[in-house]
């Protein structure tokens, strides 16, 4: 037991083992990537995830159950960029011989990255997940894959997309008419790290700043850097400070208390939540963080609720 101890099986009925309809295994790196899959992979596949709920994936460090997980698969899925670059390691030392997805390639990317000193530079968003749009293309090329490695399962994987796309479409809708309810001048945001670009580039959002001013949560803010970020959130009037799930708030609390914002609730960034969370699925979480930015942006003036039903 103890081997399997923060493993997250996913999609099979009976949880707890890798039972499934046709025996094929498939395992995702983030929490996000294991939904989505066990969404197309429905009872016909098995999918364990590697990263627990609520951890933050540019920190893991693999187990000897990951090694094991990873031997047995048919499919790999990895998110891609710094939330998984620990992957290569892992599947070395596994051995393992499976085909590798990797979802970053099949949707549509940003830059991020923030000035420092006279230097700007710039570097793919790992963080794709955030916008709805490259949630379904990652949907989609996770269908063709498990068609790949699964023919027989070709109808299965392809009614089970169909429907969880629909849901992935309501979601994008609902979520705009949410961010909607914000006068556009209210919508800045400040975060732990700079999670949220293709949320904020997808919703016309304007991304002030971040406590950790960089793309991984590995990073550091210096002095100077937290003082120019506090200078800003004055001058721009930001409402509301967002932790996020998982991440130490400290910061973001010195920096509200400094600055006079509130701390806003909790937003879902890099890791779902665990199960009977707002964030225990995908579009639980994006729901939710859609909600509390809208709480958060007006002051608690304006609220919305998107319903996703049972996924
Ligand atoms: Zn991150």
């Amino acid at each position: 037991m103890l081997a399997l101890l923060g493993l997250i099986v996913v999609g099979c009925g009976d949880g707890g083992d890798a039972a499934s309809e046709s025996g094929v295994e498939v395992v995702a790196t983030t929490t996000q990537l294991a939904d989505l899959a066990a969404n197309v992979a429905g009872e016909r596949a098995a999918v364990v995830g590697i990263l627990a709920p609520n951890s933050d994936p540019h920190e893991y460090e693999p187990r000897p159950s990951d090694a094991e997980s990873l031997a047995g698969a048919d499919l790999v899925l990895r998110s891609g960029g710094d939330v998984d670059l620990w992957l290569d390691q892992l599947i070395e030392g596994a051995g393992a011989d499976a085909p590798v997805l990797t979802l970053i390639d099949s949707v549509r990317t940003v830059e991020g990255g923030h000035e420092e000193g006279d230097e700007h530079s710039e570097e793919v968003d790992p963080h794709w997940w955030q916008d709805p749009r490259n949630a379904i293309a990652a949907v989609e090329a996770i269908r063709d894959a498990l068609i790949e490695v699964d023919p027989e399962g070709a109808g299965d994987y392809r009614a089970n997309a169909r429907a969880y796309v629909a849901d992935l479409r309501r979601l994008d809708a609902g979520i705009a008419r949410c961010i909607d309810r914000v006068p556009p001048g209210e919508r800045k945001l400040v975060t732990s790290h700079d999670a949220l670009g293709y949320f904020a580039d997808r919703y016309g959002i304007e991304v002030i700043g971040a406590a950790i001013p960089a793309l991984s949560t590995q990073a550091q803010a210096s002095a100077g850097e937290t003082a120019a970020l506090v200078d800003l959130i004055r001058a721009e009037g930001v409402a509301a400070i967002f932790p996020e799930a998982g991440v130490s708030a400290q910061l973001e609390e010195a920096i509200a208390s400094e600055t006079g914002a509130q701390i806003g609730g909790e937003l879902w960034a890099d890791a779902l939540g665990p199960p009977g969370s707002s964030g225990a699925t995908y579009l639980g979480a994006m729901a939710a963080n859609a909600a509390t930015l809208v709480d958060g942006f007006t002051g608690g003036r304006q609220s919305c609720a998107i319903d996703v039903g049972a996924r």
